[in-house]
C-alpha cells in the first residue's frame, strides 16, 4: 500500500478476501465490464452531450495514454478540481488506469485549500477547469504552481495559458499499455468533512470501494434502466459511490450531470431524461419540496430519493413521498467509510426517523462513552471499523492516534444510538454539544424542535461565550413570515416537554445559514452574525 497509508492488519485483510468481500477487482474493471456488455448504451449526459459507454471507454484510454505520455507515473498523486461534468468522470477513470492517485478537491476550494491538498498529498500534477462560475481557475493554478516545486504539470480543461497542458489535446501513444493495478492499493483520496481544520486525506482502496459500490447498488436495486441525477458535487462520496456515479456505471445505467442541486435545473432534467434516482442533502430537499408545488415538470420517473449528509427531520422526511411521489431513503455516510441506508421494505417509522442499517454484515459498530460501551439503545459516540472504513488518514500519524482506537476503530465524533432493529439514529455530533454551566445541550436536538415550529424555516443552535455559564445557547433562526420572539420559542419548546436548561438563551435572526465548502452549516461564521431579537 502507498507509503503514508495505514493498511488493514494482514489477518483481517485475509478474512475479508476469504469471505468474498474483497474480490481483487480494480474499480476500472466495473466500467470495462459495462462497456463489454453494451458499448452503445448512454453512460453520461450533460447539457446536450450524450456519451455512450464505448465513447467513454475510448476517451478514458486516450486520456490515460496521454497522462502517461506526459509523465504521470503509477503511485503519483494528482489533485483534481473539476465541476460536475463528464470530464471529471473520464479523467478519474483515466488516472486510475495509469494507477495514479487522484485527490478530490472541491470546485469551491481556493488558494488555501488547494495549496494544502497539493502539499499534503505531495501531488506532482494538478487538473482544473479554465474557469467556473466566473472564477479564473487558471490564475489560481498559476499561483499554486509557482508556490509548489513538486508540481510538474498543470492540466487545464479548456484553453491553456503559459506552459499549461490542455486535457483536450492529450493524445494516445501507440506503444502504451496500462500498468497493472493492485486492487488492495489506493484508488483515490476523498476529503474529510471537518468544519474547522483543513481537510485530511482519506485513502480509499479499489477493494474497499468496489465493495461499497456493490453493497449500496444492491440495496438500491440498481439496474441498467436506472438514470441517476448528479445534483450534489460529484466529488462527494455520497454522489460518487453510494452507489452514485460509479454504481450507475457499473450497472450500465445513465448518469445525468448538473452543476447545482437547485430544483429549477434538476426538475426539468428529471422529466427530460426520465431520471429514476438522485441524492440530496436536507437543505436542498427543502427547495425540492417547495418547487414540487409549482413545477410543471413531470417527476413520475423518480423512484428513489436518497437524503443524507446531515440530519433530516422526521417532519420533512414525511413530506417526501406524498410531495415527490418517490420512495425516501435516508443515508448516513462518511467519506471515511461506514454507510447506513434505510432499506426499501423498512416500515414507515424506520424510513422517517432512522438512518438505516449498515450496508455490510462485516461492519462493526460500537456506541461508546469514552472507552466504555453505553448501555443498549443509549446515545454515545459512533465508533466503527469494517471492510470499507479506513484505518488511518494519509500522512497523519498524530491525528490518527486520536481519531482511531488502538484496535482500529474510527471515532466518528457523531452521537448516535441503535434501535432494537439495528438501525442507526444520528443524534448529533460530539463537537456540537453546548456546555452551559454543568449541563450539556445537543444542538441538533434543539434544532429539530425549533424546526417543528411553524415560525421557523431553518435553525442552528450555537454555543456563545457567556460570563455566567461559560457558554449560552443561541438559536440562529431563518423565520417563516413573522419573526418569532424568544418567549414564543421558549414556550413552544417548553410545551413539548423540553427541559428548561435546553431552551435557547437568545435568538438571532438571519436570512440564511452559511455553509462550509463541504456543505455543512458553518457555525463559526454564524456566531459572528445575526440580529438579536429581544425577549
Ligand atoms: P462526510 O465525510 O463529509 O460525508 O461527512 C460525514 C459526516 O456527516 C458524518 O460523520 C455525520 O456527522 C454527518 N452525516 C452524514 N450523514 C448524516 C445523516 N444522515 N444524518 C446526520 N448526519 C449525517
Amino acid at each position: 500500500m502507498l507509503t503514508g497509508c495505514t493498511p488493514w492488519p494482514d489477518e483481517t485483510a485475509e478474512h475479508y478476501r476469504q469471505q468474498g468481500i474483497w474480490r481483487g477487482e480494480p474499480l476500472g474493471l466495473l466500467l470495462t465490464q459495462a462497456v463489454e456488455r453494451d458499448r452503445d448504451a448512454i453512460a453520461l449526459v450533460h447539457d446536450d452531450r450524450r456519451i455512450t459507454y464505448g465513447e467513454l471507454d475510448d476517451w478514458v484510454n486516450r486520456l490515460a495514454a496521454g497522462f502517461a505520455h506526459h509523465g504521470i507515473a503509477a503511485g503519483e498523486r494528482v489533485v483534481v478540481q473539476l465541476p460536475n461534468t463528464p470530464e471529471f468522470v473520464a479523467i478519474i477513470f483515466a488516472l486510475m488506469r495509469v494507477d495514479a492517485k487522484p485527490v478530490f478537491s472541491l470546485i469551491a476550494h481556493r488558494d488555501t485549500e488547494v495549496d494544502h491538498l497539493v502539499r499534503l498529498s505531495g501531488a506532482t500534477h494538478y487538473i482544473f477547469p479554465e474557469a467556473h462560475r466566473g472564477y479564473d481557475h487558471r490564475a489560481l493554478a498559476a499561483r499554486i504552481g509557482a508556490e509548489n516545486d513538486l508540481l510538474r504539470t498543470l492540466f487545464v480543461v479548456g484553453e491553456p495559458t503559459g506552459d499549461m497542458v490542455a486535457v483536450d489535446a492529450l493524445a494516445g501513444v501507440d506503444d502504451w499499455t496500462p500498468p497493472p493495478v493492485d486492487p488492495s492499493d489506493v484508488a483515490f483520496f476523498l476529503l474529510s468533512g471537518g468544519t474547522t481544520a483543513l481537510p485530511k486525506l482519506i485513502p480509499r482502496t479499489h477493494d474497499d470501494y468496489v465493495y461499497q459500490v456493490r453493497q449500496t447498488s444492491a440495496v438500491c436495486e440498481l439496474g441498467k434502466t436506472d438514470v441517476y441525477l448528479t445534483a450534489l458535487p460529484v466529488e462527494f462520496n455520497f454522489t460518487w459511490g453510494c452507489p452514485g456515479v460509479i454504481g450507475i456505471l457499473a450497472a450500465g445505467g445513465t448518469v445525468v450531470m448538473v452543476d447545482n442541486p437547485s430544483p429549477t435545473l434538476g426538475m426539468p432534467l428529471v422529466e427530460r431524461e426520465r431520471v429514476t434516482i438522485t441524492s440530496l442533502v436536507p437543505s436542498a430537499l427543502t427547495l425540492w419540496l417547495e418547487a414540487a408545488e409549482w413545477t410543471p415538470a413531470d417527476l413520475s420517473s423518480l423512484r428513489l430519493l436518497q437524503v443524507g449528509s446531515a440530519k433530516l427531520s422526521p417532519a420533512m422526511a414525511a413530506r417526501v413521498t406524498p410531495t415527490l411521489g418517490c420512495d425516501l431513503q435516508q443515508v448516513f455516510g462518511m467519506a471515511e467509510g461506514l454507510l447506513c441506508l434505510v432499506r426499501a421494505d423498512a416500515p414507515q417509522e424506520v424510513k422517517l426517523s432512522t438512518q438505516g442499517l449498515a450496508i455490510s454484515p462485516a461492519d462493526e459498530i460500537r456506541i461508546m462513552d469514552g472507552d466504555e460501551l453505553v448501555p443498549e439503545g443509549m446515545i454515545g459516540e459512533l465508533v466503527t471499523r469494517g471492510p470499507y472504513t479506513i484505518r488511518g488518514y494519509y500522512q497523519a500519524p498524530e491525528h490518527n492516534a486520536r481519531a482511531f482506537t488502538a484496535d482500529g476503530f474510527y471515532r466518528s465524533g457523531d452521537l448516535a444510538r441503535l434501535t432494537p432493529g439495528g438501525e442507526l439514529v444520528i443524534e448529533g455530533r460530539i463537537k456540537d454539544v453546548i456546555i452551559r454551566g454543568g449541563d450539556k445541550i445537543n444542538a441538533a436536538e434543539i434544532e429539530e424542535y425549533l424546526l417543528a415550529d411553524d415560525a421557523v424555516t431553518a435553525a442552528a443552535v450555537v454555543g456563545m461565550p457567556d460570563e455566567l455559564f461559560g457558554e449560552r445557547s443561541c438559536a440562529f433562526i431563518v423565520p417563516a413570515e413573522v419573526v418569532p420572539t424568544l418567549a414564543h420559542l421558549r414556550s413552544s419548546l417548553h410545551a413539548r416537554g423540553v427541559a428548561d436548561y435546553k431552551l435557547p438563551d437568545e435568538i438571532r435572526i438571519v436570512t440564511e445559514l452559511p455553509l462550509t465548502p463541504l456543505g455543512k452549516i458553518d457555525k463559526k461564521a454564524l456566531a459572528r452574525t445575526g440580529e438579536v431579537v429581544p425577549s
